[in-house]
């Protein structure tokens, strides 16, 4: 089993989330698997643009619903994928398996709930939940083999 480390911090508008996440992508070195988890309007789209900026991307960030992923490239490529009411289709099933073992970019996700059992143990899990109109609590689950990553 995998162990981790929590942290609990609160955010009191949009920017301060993306400015969080942006501290966060800075350190990021490829290989990462983040999961977001919070219903819709939580902040994990705006948290991913965050991420974008911390990797230096100048691609516009947006949820991919109908795409189902985006790629944004940067000092390391970022797949970002919003499986919202997608069912446990079989082929992002094998894709998403085959992402988060590759070495090289950050993959990031939005309502992985929907493919349990696909993501390593080993990832990041950030969970943010709306306590006033623009205030979140975000609990961030780090494991111990991302000891790279620095919560600041
Ligand atoms: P999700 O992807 O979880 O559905 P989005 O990031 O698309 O959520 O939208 C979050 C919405 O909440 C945006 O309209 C944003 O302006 C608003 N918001 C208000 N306060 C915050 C905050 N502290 N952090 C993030 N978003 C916030
Ligand atoms: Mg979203």
């Amino acid at each position: 089993m995998a162990d981790f480390n929590d942290y609990s911090l609160q955010t009191e508008n949009e920017l301060e989330t993306e400015q969080f996440a942006c501290r966060l992508g800075k350190q990021l070195r490829g290989g990462e698997v983040i999961e977001l988890i919070g219903d819709v309007g939580a902040g994990k789209t705006t948290f991913v643009r965050g991420l974008a900026r911390g990797i230096d991307s100048l691609d516009v960030v947006s949820s991919p619903t109908f795409t189902i992923s985006n790629i944004y490239k940067g000092r390391v490529v970022m797949c970002h994928y919003d499986l919202y009411r997608l069912n446990s289709d079989v082929l992002i099933r094998n894709e998403l398996a085959e992402m988060a073992s590759e070495r090289q970019a950050v993959l990031v996700l939005e309502w992985a709930q929907e493919v349990n059992g696909v993501l390593p143990d080993n990832r990041l899990t950030i969970e943010l939940k709306p306590n006033s109109d623009k205030g979140r609590q975000l609990k961030v689950k780090i494991p111990s083999a991302y000891n790279h990553l620095e919560i600041k």
